[in-house]
């Protein structure tokens, strides 16, 4: 964000991929894809390969963490080192421990938590590929993993970003606006009753853009969540359930 350049990011209204200001980058989505979690999905969102898993609930460890109101639920976003350009350093760091604390907290307020006290939920997301907006793919991927997983909830979790770049508020930025542009701002919401659950950002907008960009991501996340409905409703017309 906000790296000094002379790149023009919209050219005759269309972006540097030709979309326009409020359009997605396509978005597939499967649920159901790994055997050995109780719950699973692969996303792609534009050059993002994401796959989240889902165990639990399960005995919890370390036992200290336990409580007896609720599960405790850990998520964890990782990058493969292959995931971008330059290689990068296996493990954790501030940003993946950042996302993953923050993606726990979102999950939480839809996951019925507090019907499995002393256990624990663990959710791992890998990013296989990462192309901006990846801890928007890995939420939206970790929703439909507990989903799958049949955990009960009381909504379902959806996130994007919208940003801001050449002056113009745009949705779901892609590597270049991301690196040029001079806002982005991801949330995540619950799609039936539009609450936000988690919202950052970074750069800066007016008041204005700001709610520019917050319903621009509101409208585009009723169109994942039929993605995410449609990736459920075929995991389980198939049969559904791990065997
Ligand atoms: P997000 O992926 O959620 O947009 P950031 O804004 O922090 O998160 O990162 C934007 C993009 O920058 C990532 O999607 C990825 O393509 C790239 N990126 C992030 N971390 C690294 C890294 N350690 N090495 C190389 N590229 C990275």
């Amino acid at each position: 964000m906000g790296m000094k350049s002379d790149l023009k990011l919209i050219k005759n209204g269309k972006r540097l991929d030709g979309r326009k200001p409020d359009e997605l980058r396509p978005i597939t989505i499967k649920a159901g894809v790994l055997d050995n979690a109780n719950g699973s999905a692969y996303l792609e969102w534009g050059g993002n390969k994401v796959i989240a898993g889902v165990y639990g609930p399960r005995e919890c460890l370390p036992r200290h963490r336990s409580s007896p109101y609720k599960a405790y639920l850990t998520y964890r976003y990782n990058m493969a080192p292959f995931s971008v350009d330059d290689r990068k350093r296996p493990g954790p760091d501030r940003r993946s421990t950042e996302i993953s604390k923050i993606s726990a907290e979102a999950l939480e307020r839809v996951i019925e938590v507090e019907k499995f006290p002393n256990t624990m939920i663990n959710v791992f997301v890998e990013v296989l590929q990462a192309d901006a907006g990846t801890r928007c793919a890995a939420l939206t991927a970790a929703a439909v993993a507990a989903a799958d997983a049949g955990l009960p909830m009381r909504d379902l979790i959806v996130s994007c970003a919208a940003g801001k770049i050449d002056d113009t508020v745009v949705l779901d930025l892609g590597k270049k606006e991301d690196n040029f542009g001079q806002a982005d701002v991801p949330i995540a919401i619950l799609p039936h009753s539009e609450e936000i659950v988690l919202l950052q950002m970074d750069g800066d907008l007016t008041k204005e853009e700001f709610k520019e960009a917050i319903d621009m991501s509101v409208k585009a996340a009723k169109q994942i969540y039929e993605l995410q409905k449609k990736a459920l409703t075929e995991r389980f017309k198939k049969g559904g359930g791990k065997e």
